[in-house]
């Protein structure tokens, strides 16, 4: 870089980008099993659970630079259902690893799935791309929307119209879904 290594502002900077990024990644160790088992519940109740604006921070995998915005999750129980602090949780456990947003959306949504077995599962995620905005290149799509619909959410658009009309109402995000640019996650050209 041309910096100069031992001046005092530095000396301890590799050590802390250590600590910094074992925090980023801790999600690989995290045993989410332990998280989720003592906050799945078998309750009667089959109305759409939503949790939106979950702030998320997570690093893009071809650059190491950050990505962060917003995840909104939905399910449809059919007879279990998660403590709803334990979603965040879940948010958190895997933007702390090497992702795109594409498959940390799918990640969030399969693992819903995979643990309570819902009647759908609707995962939408708003991020800004440091690896774009921040190199100056394809500044206009440093902007992206991801979305992962399994079960009703997928085969039944009245559920998917009502999930992201409910989670539009305050993103400032009119629109969003329609016009969201896809699979641009990130590009992993240089
Ligand atoms: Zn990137």
């Amino acid at each position: 870089m041309g910096e100069n290594p031992s001046r005092e502002g530095l000396l301890d900077t590799p050590k802390r980008v250590e600590k910094a990024y074992r925090f980023l990644t801790s999600g690989y160790e995290a045993d989410i099993d332990r998280v989720l088992n003592n906050a799945l519940f078998t309750v009667d109740y089959s109305e759409m659970v939503i949790v939106k604006d979950i702030a998320f921070y997570s690093l893009c995998e071809h650059h190491l630079l950050p990505f962060f915005g917003k995840c909104h999750v939905a399910y449809i129980p059919s007879t279990k259902v998660i403590g709803l602090s334990k979603i965040p949780r879940l948010v958190d456990i895997f933007s702390r690893r090497l992702q795109v947003q594409e498959r940390l959306t799918n990640q969030i949504a399969n693992t819903i799935g995979d643990k309570i077995a819902p009647v759908g599962v609707a995962v939408v995620m708003e991020a800004t791309h440091l690896c774009m905005s921040m190199r100056g290149v394809e500044k206009q799509n440093s902007f992206a929307v991801t979305s992962a619909m399994l079960g009703a959410f997928q085969t039944n658009s009245r559920t998917r119209i009502e999930f992201l009309e409910l989670i539009t109402l305050r993103s400032g995000v009119p629109g969003m879904v329609e016009s969201a640019p896809r699979s641009l996650a990130c590009i992993a050209d240089d």
